[in-house]
């Protein structure tokens, strides 16, 4: 069974048609990168795999379950994090208050747990020593590292990632490649949005690529970047 079902998911702003009966299949551990000019609807698309922006018809099946609006948002999104490209992190939180905070409030964690598992996944993803640093003290790589173990302290299957790499440099661009390699070791499935070409190229295990809300191809990377 897929770990993300899409038939037919059309999403609409107002009159303007985002999204146009898009259908993917998405298994465990996969990585996706999506690809396609600004506007191609990109965005739209990851942002319905965790609802934070409600398609309007066709069905989105998550580990079997349809996702529509009865769906337990909360839930939903321990199940599926994201990762965005400006890091959305609290300023004044430190980077373990950071990834502590929401399995306190959400799921009622307590601290000593919470933050015994928040310092597990800062050492996994490398910035171990950075943990009581608050964000404006970490380089662009670090503070991403800690929107990606705040990800992981939520146990997510899924973790969506917006232009991760936008704001940062060659060295720690590698530094995220190697984590999403990690996630995929861990069975945890990444669908990244990106502009970056040599990023797709290394982490896609497949790469659909969308123009004007709808997909026009879905092919390994091997075959997308060799065309004739
Ligand atoms: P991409 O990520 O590929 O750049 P988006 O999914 O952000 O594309 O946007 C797709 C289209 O939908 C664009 O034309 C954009 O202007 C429009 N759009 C995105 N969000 C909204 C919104 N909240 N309200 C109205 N139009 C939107
Ligand atoms: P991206 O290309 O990274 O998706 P955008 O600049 O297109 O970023 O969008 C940033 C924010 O503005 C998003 O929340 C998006 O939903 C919203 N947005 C984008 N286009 C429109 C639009 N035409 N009308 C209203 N909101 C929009």
């Amino acid at each position: 069974a897929s770990r993300i079902s899409i038939r037919n998911l059309s999403k609409f702003y107002k009159d303007f048609l985002a999204l146009d009966r898009i259908s993917l299949d998405i298994a465990r551990g996969e990585k996706i990168v999506v690809l396609g000019p600004s506007g191609s609807g990109k965005s739209t698309l990851i942002r319905c795999l965790n609802r934070i922006e409600p398609h309007d018809s066709g069905v989105l099946m998550i580990d079997g379950k349809i996702i529509d609006g009865k769906t337990d948002l909360t839930e939903l999104r321990g199940t599926v994090g994201m990762v965005f490209q400006n890091y959305n992190l609290f300023p004044h939180l430190s980077a373990v208050d950071n990834c502590t905070l929401a399995p306190r409030l959400v799921r009622g964690t307590a601290r000593e747990a919470a933050d015994a598992a928040a310092r597990r996944y800062l050492e996994q993803v490398g910035i171990a020593e950075q943990a009581d640093k608050y964000p404006i003290q970490l380089s662009g790589g670090q503070q991403q590292r800690v929107a990606i173990a705040r990800a992981l302290c939520m146990n997510p299957e899924i973790i969506l990632f917006d232009e991760p790499t936008a704001a940062l440099d060659p060295e720690a661009i590698s530094g995220i490649v190697s984590i999403m390699d990690d996630l995929a070791a861990q069975e945890i499935t990444t669908v990244c949005v990106t502009h970056e070409m040599g990023f797709a190229r290394r982490i896609a295990d497949r790469i659909v690529f969308m123009d004007r809300g709808a997909i026009l191809e879905v092919a390994p990377p091997e075959d997308f970047f060799t065309s004739p």
